[in-house]
């Protein structure tokens, strides 16, 4: 199949799954894959651990603004197995952690800081054939994404998932409180004046309450063959 050069943005709300099925996009497709959400994280555990953010978790702006000047903040290796660094440090599994996902979405509701990671997103994912997953993806990073899909599912399957996940690498999470940090998320994200997670128009919804990611991934297939024969995947 002749898969045209394109860039794929996958947003929606948190914990739908969207990192799982971007890596997998990539890795089918052979192309770039761009977690946004890590640059936010990043962003959260430098400022927690250089004083930025209180114990009462209050935010120092100036402070902040001063140390994204030099933060570098990337990615190595490629499709499924990309992980974030801070300078030379590996810190793929300090930003999943509940503590760092407690500050991100304030973090990211800092226009600052949403500038820093939308030059860093444009820069990396301009030449194409490229999949990144965030919140303003398609509307706001690249609103002219080839391909846009907006993912949804149901808040306890969403949490259940999550909690799974933390549990599966060791942090010892309740219920009650990954559920309550992903309604916080949500809230945030929707509700924040500086790009906030919608639905762009031009956006495919997919709903994966009832999905496994090969579900996901048969569904997709038949988007990139009706797009590959012309067409703009939606029908
Ligand atoms: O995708 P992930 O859940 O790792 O993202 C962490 C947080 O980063 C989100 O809850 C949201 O507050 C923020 N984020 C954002 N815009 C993006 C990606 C993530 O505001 N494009």
């Amino acid at each position: 199949m002749n898969i045209p050069d394109m860039i794929i943005a996958i947003d929606g709300y948190s914990s739908t799954g969207k990192s799982s099925f971007a890596r997998l996009i990539a890795d089918e497709l052979g192309f770039l894959y761009l977690d946004s959400g890590a640059l936010y994280r990043g962003v959260t555990l430098w400022a927690q651990e250089n004083g930025v953010i209180s114990p009462e978790g209050h935010i120092d702006i100036p402070a902040l603004e001063k140390g994204l000047e030099g933060l570098d903040i990337h990615f190595e290796g490629h499709g499924s197995d990309a992980s974030t660094f801070i300078g030379g440090r590996c810190v793929e599994k300090e930003i999943r952690t509940l503590a760092v996902s407690g500050m991100v979405s304030p973090i990211a509701a800092v226009p600052q800081v949403r500038e820093y990671v939308d030059r860093r997103l444009r820069v990396l994912g301009g030449r194409k054939r490229v999949v990144l997953d965030g919140r303003d993806i398609g509307t706001t990073v690249f609103p002219d994404a080839e391909l846009k899909i907006f993912m949804t599912a149901d808040l306890d399957v969403r949490a259940e998932r999550r909690m799974k996940e933390m549990r599966s690498k060791g942090e010892d999470v309740r219920y009650e409180d990954v559920l309550r940090n992903l309604q916080e998320r949500d809230y945030i994200d929707s509700h924040r004046e500086a790009s906030p997670l919608s639905c762009a128009e031009d956006a495919i919804v997919l709903d994966n309450s009832r999905m496994t990611l090969e579900d996901q991934m048969v569904w997709f297939r038949g988007i990139i063959a009706r797009m590959a024969d012309g067409s703009d995947g939606k029908n």
